[in-house]
């Protein structure tokens, strides 16, 4: 496919369905460049892997979930490929087998600017390019954890969520000056005032009264959430449980059959997940890097209850770290920091300060006036 017969200049975005997260951040980030630059520029996301990969690869975004059911063994694959030495080991050896198809995947796409959102796309999609090539930008989804493969000298720009990554990258040679830490893009819905959260509750047909927490387990639905949530209901706290288990159909069902001491409602893929987050009073979640940057901006107090162990270890820290949530992998460890933040108000509105002061609610703007400016738009 050649450049569609238009004057303005196109941007091709890089990710895969490897978990919700990454689509997310690409979603934001083409929404804030339509909103900075309305139709002005052309942007289209491609999933590299599903649609250009061969096989076994193009599979990976169906296996993903599977994959990461076996937190262990994604760990070890995390770690075994993790470093600068490493990663030039893996993209060499793999080179010859992907070639044909990553240069096929930049001549159907050519465009004024490329941006890589997933860390298998980045060294490919250069390789492939060559020396003669538009403006390449990384924009890196993970928070802390960033997997060398992340990281290639030849792009002209990372962008990167925290300071804390863009340690990492400078510690994989990254030129500083080509580093760049503006935070976590997440959608413009995730900014609408915080307002009355009982309208919102309303809304949802949620009881009044009671402190409503959130359970999310990512895009997939991963970690202990049945196990978690059954905890809280038999703490003996008077809460309301909001329960989505995204694309895992199956635990949908099986949280539906069940009974439940306290109001629960369990809700499979949910499209308006700031509305969510603005409506309840805590989020316990696995540590996914959307999540937690969309839960800061809904002053919603974090209690991390899985995380995917290498990938997401960072984030852990980044949540402790800033004061604005726990890690508790056992679900007792959740019990008990609930009801610290549901009888204690002081300790909550602490933590809701902290989440008020590490939230990013402008990066997916600011990275869309960035990419902005390398195509002439401003
Ligand atoms: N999400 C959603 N609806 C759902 C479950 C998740 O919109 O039912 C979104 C969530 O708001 C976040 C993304 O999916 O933007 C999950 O990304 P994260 O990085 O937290 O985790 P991942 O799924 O990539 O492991």
């Amino acid at each position: 496919m050649s450049a569609l017969p238009t004057d303005k200049p196109h941007m091709t975005f890089l990710f895969s369905d490897t978990g919700g997260g990454h689509r997310a951040a690409c979603e934001a980030i083409i929404e804030a460049i339509h909103c900075e630059f309305k139709d002005a520029v052309i942007t289209q996301m491609v999933d590299f892997l599903k649609d250009y990969a061969p096989p076994p690869f193009n599979h990976l975004p169906e296996a993903y979930p599977d994959l990461v059911r076996v937190p262990e063994l994604w760990g070890a694959m995390f770690d075994i490929s993790d470093g600068r030495s490493q990663a030039r080991f893996v993209t060499s050896i793999f080179w010859p087998y992907v070639r044909r198809a990553a240069r096929r995947l930049v001549n159907d796409h050519h465009s004024e600017m490329l941006v890589s959102v997933h860390p298998l796309a980045t060294t490919f999609a250069l390789k492939a390019l060559g020396k003669n090539r538009p403006p390449f930008v990384t924009v890196v989804t993970d928070m802390v954890s960033t997997h060398a493969l992340w990281f290639d000298h030849r792009a002209d720009l990372t962008i990167v969520p925290t300071e804390m990554a863009r340690q990492v990258a400078i510690g994989y040679t990254m030129s500083p000056e080509k580093v760049l830490v503006v935070g976590q893009p997440v959608s413009q819905g995730c900014n609408a005032p915080i307002g009355d959260r009982s309208h919102l509750r309303k809304d949802f047909g949620w009881p009044k009264g009671k402190k409503v927490i959130l359970l999310v387990g990512g895009g997939e639905g991963m970690g202990p959430l049945a196990e978690t949530a059954h905890a809280i209901d038999e703490s003996g706290l008077d809460v309301c449980l909001v329960i989505v288990t995204g694309r895992n159909s199956k635990l949908e069902a099986e949280l539906k059959e069940q009974t439940w001491e306290n109001p629960a409602f369990v809700y499979g893929f949910v499209h308006d997940m700031p509305d969510f987050m603005r409506a309840a009073d805590v989020i316990v979640t696995k540590a996914g890097p959307g999540t937690i940057a969309e839960a800061l901006i809904a002053e919603l107090p974090i209690i991390l209850y899985a995380k995917l162990p290498g990938q997401e270890d960072g984030n852990v820290d980044f949540v402790v770290s800033e004061g604005v949530g726990v890690w508790a992998p056992e679900p007792l460890q959740v019990v008990r920091a609930l009801t610290r933040w549901v009888c204690r108000t002081n300790e909550r509105q602490q933590v809701v300060k902290n989440c008020r002061r590490a939230a990013r609610p402008d990066a997916a703007r600011i990275i869309a006036r960035t990419l902005g400016e390398k195509v002439g738009l401003t």
